[in-house]
């Protein structure tokens, strides 16, 4: 179950040290000597292009933050909306690493220890009485995020599934248009993603059964998306598995590869490369098969070998 934290940025020093280190990323080597050796394995395993995304708060928000766990949701808030969001990878108490990262421009000497590191940010806007209404507050006025706060399992629950409905539902009604774009696709994926991987940083591939970091792999569709009613798109985990990106997330939505009772099975191909390629394939066991899911991937099963 993954905790949605909202993290307000309202003044100027928030917005200062938003722009530096969560619009931009902080090189590992930055990072490098204040945390320990699992840690920055954990966020060598999230890198992209060297780096990751921090942020950081007051030591007063000591209560909060010691619940805070990888796979949780930070939605940053300003102006009476939530207008991005990103997902928490680590964290480390280091004020030294804070100084290095915002220096101490208040004179405090509290600036921002309790430090968590995140993936990239996506763009989001919901108003505050909007974002009330989703997770269950009766009273919409006000603003949820007077401080750094930690919602409970079932806002966050509820958080969760107003995203993923709200992500293929846009799809679903674009799909006759053919106007879905990638930023919806991409809405859909990481909403749906965040059910099926939670906090791990490394899963199994599905298909080839290596376990690689999360970023290579995707929640694809067992049975394929567009034939999936309303009620099978809900019936999550069970609608989805983790696909790498390696070459098999193609294979399965191709139809050169299938699964048959856990046991993945292989088409006939007259290229040779990839012939072999589906060779290395043929006979893994599916970690992912069960009851559940069978109706699906029996469904892909006879679609790609009718
Ligand atoms: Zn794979």
């Amino acid at each position: 179950m993954s905790y949605v934290i909202l993290q307000p940025t309202a003044d100027p020093y928030a917005r200062r040290n938003y722009q530096l280190t969560v619009e931009s990323t902080v090189s590992l080597s930055v990072i490098q000597p204040h945390v320990t050796e699992s840690t920055l394995n954990e966020l060598t395993l999230s890198a992209e292009g060297g780096g990751v995304r921090v942020w950081g708060v007051r030591s007063v928000h000591i209560t909060p933050y010691t619940r805070i766990r990888r796979g949780d949701v930070v939605l940053f808030a300003r102006d009476k909306r939530f207008f991005s969001e990103a997902d928490i990878i680590q964290k480390t108490e280091s004020q030294t690493l804070a100084t290095k990262l915002w220096g101490d421009p208040t004179g405090s000497s509290d600036t921002w220890p309790l430090i968590y590191f995140l993936t990239s940010p996506v763009k989001k806007d919901i108003a505050y009485p909007t974002f009330k209404e989703i997770v269950g507050y009766t009273n919409v006025n006000g603003n949820p995020a007077q401080g750094f706060t930690v919602l409970d399992q079932t806002r966050s629950q509820r958080y969760h599934e107003y995203e993923y409905e709200a992500a293929y539902q846009a799809i679903d009604s674009q799909e006759p248009l053919d106007t879905v774009t990638k930023a919806m696709a991409r809405r859909e994926q990481s909403a749906l993603r965040r059910q099926l991987i939670g906090d791990k940083s490394e899963v199994e591939c599905g298909i080839c059964g290596r376990t690689l970091p999360v970023h290579l792999l995707v929640a694809a569709h067992i049975k394929k998306r567009s034939a999936c009613t309303p009620d099978e798109k809900r019936n999550i985990p069970f609608i989805a598995m983790p696909i790498c990106n390696l070459g098999c997330d193609p294979l399965y939505e191709l139809g050169y590869v299938t699964v048959v009772n856990g046991i993945v099975q292989v088409a006939e191909t007259s290229s040779v490369s990839l012939q072999n390629i589906l060779r290395d394939l043929s006979g893994k066991r599916c970690k992912y098969w069960v009851e559940e899911r069978r109706p699906y991937f029996d469904w892909h099963h006879q679609w790609a070998t009718s």
